[in-house]
């Protein structure tokens, strides 16, 4: 057993997300340790509150559904066991930190796209994990 014994990472389900999940996968392998996933599903009603007059909740059964399956190609294709998949909802940042805890990992791998400036404080989810995190964190730098 490596330095590392439970890795955290989490996935935006984009085509970055690959490179980001490589890494994790290499790191899992080099410390021969157990790989955790998670995809964080920010709700339609927190991100836009009452602006859009329409029941949004079959949207955002939709969007479950579509980041289920997507999880879950994901994950297979990283040997991640069910039970080490998470599907959660909230904000990223918050999820993933609680999450963290939960399952005592001890690295969180994110992507970064090393934006500085006025960018990263209008928002990047690696620095919100940064922040705050109850363990040590890898932002593995991802292509703009
Ligand atoms: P961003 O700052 O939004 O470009 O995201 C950077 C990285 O944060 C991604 O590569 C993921 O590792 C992580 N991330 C972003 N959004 C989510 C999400 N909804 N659920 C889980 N991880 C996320």
């Amino acid at each position: 057993m490596g330095e590392y014994q439970h890795i955290l990472v989490g996935v935006d389900l984009t085509v970055e997300s690959r490179d980001v999940a490589q890494k994790a996968l290499s790191l899992r392998n080099s410390f021969d340790c157990r790989l955790s996933c998670v995809h964080v599903i920010e709700p339609l009603s927190l991100a836009y509150g009452g602006d859009i007059p329409m029941d949004l909740s079959t949207i955002q059964e939709q969007i479950q559904d579509t980041a289920k399956s997507h999880l879950a190609e994901f994950a297979e294709a990283l040997s991640i066991e069910e039970t080490d998949r998470h599907l959660i909802f909230g904000r990223p940042e918050t999820e993933i930190h609680t999450l963290a805890n939960e399952i005592n990992a001890d690295l969180i791998v994110v992507g970064s796209h090393g934006r500085h400036g006025l960018a990263l404080l209008l928002g990047s989810t690696a620095n919100g994990v940064l922040h705050g995190a109850p363990c040590d964190v890898l932002a593995v730098l991802v292509g703009d």
